[in-house]
């Protein structure tokens, strides 16, 4: 019988790191709800043309990495690679814009790209994401970028860089990678023969090329942020200034290009150097063209998403805090059903109950309430007794209200 394994590039999350998870997307939830983010959820899947036309039909995420199944009625649907577009698509279908703006969201669950797998990278993987739709105030890039640093601080997978730039407009843009593959060809006899074969695809991979005779020519490439339209300059400006004024500490990367076509204005990444070849903790940036691309109205946006898998590789192990808990052991066999009832009640009075439920020697039990760090182990016999399990005392219990109240004693709580 052939054995039976996770999918190649997603991983089982086994409890200890499964709680880990949800207390860094409660934590998210907190930080993201003080400023008016409210959750939303979309579908896993969506029709495929939610990301050939948002994402950008010549990204490598739409060209190489997309899930795309049919369904048996032939529609093609592809399982998220990413939730901006998605999330547009359900504020268009919502006629969300008739809404005080902006509409502040986020969201935690599964992506999914068909990537070669390694360290930090997989082909489900898991991101907390927040968007604020309808305004291009800067204050919404600067509160994002801030929200953004403060759940990577709490999730423990800090210090982080912060990678900043502007790319303007789609216009601008254009215009500039124009300007960028002609200086490219003029130069072509000093490029490495990948740059080379790639000036028409990709000519801002040139940028970060280990090739020396690139590298030469890179320094006097033009740069983007040169290109940027007067309002764009003052928009980016103003994002700074904010920034500034909190004491965010940035590095300005003229080079920076996120691997969506969306992109307008600001953009970012937080990177660990923790983290091996993919240190992008997450990234962010503004796509005021989005909604109108996927059939909306014109109407400006601005998020982020933050990688989970990472921002717990960056934190490293960490050790777990047992909660206050009990355990209740049996002495006699016809004890087990009182046991059961009276762990019952221990639960509804808010404690964190384990009962023995695997058939174990009483010293057996006592072990295993060891093992899960038991504060108190109530043990069913002739009698009922509570032990503390730090001093090693045993009293004996009147009745249940007793109980409770020597559990409470040896808990601390
Ligand atoms: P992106 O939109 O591609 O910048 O992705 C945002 C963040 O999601 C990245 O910075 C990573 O933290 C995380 N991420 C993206 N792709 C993967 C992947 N294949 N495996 C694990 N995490 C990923």
């Amino acid at each position: 019988v052939k054995k039976l394994q996770a999918p190649r590039g997603t991983l089982d999350v086994l409890p200890q790191d499964a709680r880990r998870r949800l207390d860094i997307i409660a934590m998210a939830g907190v930080v993201l709800g003080r400023a008016g983010y409210e959750p939303i959820e979309t579908p896993v899947f969506e029709d495929t043309q939610v990301f050939a036309r948002g994402v950008g039909e010549s990204t490598d995420i739409v060209q190489k990495e997309m899930f795309t199944f049919e369904d048996k009625a032939g529609r093609s649907l592809t399982l998220r690679p990413e939730a901006t577009a998605g999330i547009c698509r359900a504020y268009i279908e919502h006629g969300m814009h008739k809404l005080p703006q902006p509409v502040k969201v986020w969201y935690a669950g599964p992506f999914f790209r068909h990537e070669a797998p390694q360290a930090g990278r997989f082909r489900q993987f898991t991101q907390i994401d927040a968007e604020a739709i309808g305004s291009d105030d800067p204050s919404l890039d600067a509160e994002l970028i801030l929200l953004h640093a403060e759940i990577i601080e709490h999730a423990g997978a800090g210090p982080a860089r912060l990678r900043l730039s502007s790319l303007g407009s789609r216009e601008t843009r254009a215009e500039y990678l124009e300007e960028l593959k002609q200086y490219l060809r003029a130069r072509e006899d000093e490029l490495s023969q990948e740059v080379r074969e790639r000036i028409d695809q990709n000519p801002l991979r040139a940028f970060d090329a280990d090739h020396s005779g690139t590298q030469a020519v890179m320094r006097d490439a033009p740069l983007l942020l040169d290109r940027l339209a007067a309002d764009d300059t003052a928009h980016f400006a103003e994002v700074r200034a904010l920034l500034d004024a909190e004491g965010v500490e940035y590095e300005i990367d003229p080079t920076l290009v996120r691997g969506l076509d969306y992109y307008t204005r600001t953009v970012w990444e937080f990177e660990s150097d923790r983290l091996g070849a993919q240190a992008a903790l997450g990234g962010g940036g503004r796509y005021d063209g989005l909604i109108e691309e996927l059939g909306g109205p014109p109407t400006p946006g601005v998020g982020f998403a933050a990688g989970i898998e990472r921002m717990l590789l960056a934190a490293g192990e960490q050790p777990s805090v047992p909660d206050a808990r009990v355990f209740v052991a049996v002495a006699k066999p016809n004890a087990a059903r009182h046991a059961f009832g009276l762990a019952r009640r221990l639960r509804s009075a808010g404690m964190r109950v384990e009962l023995e439920q695997a058939g174990r020697s009483l010293k057996g039990q006592l072990r295993q309430a060891d093992r899960i760090g038991a504060q108190a182990t109530v043990i069913f016999g002739d009698a009922i007794e509570v032990k503390d399990m730090q001093s090693g005392e045993q009293r004996e219990a009147a009745d249940a209200d007793h109980v409770l109240e020597l559990v409470r004693e040896a808990a601390g709580s």
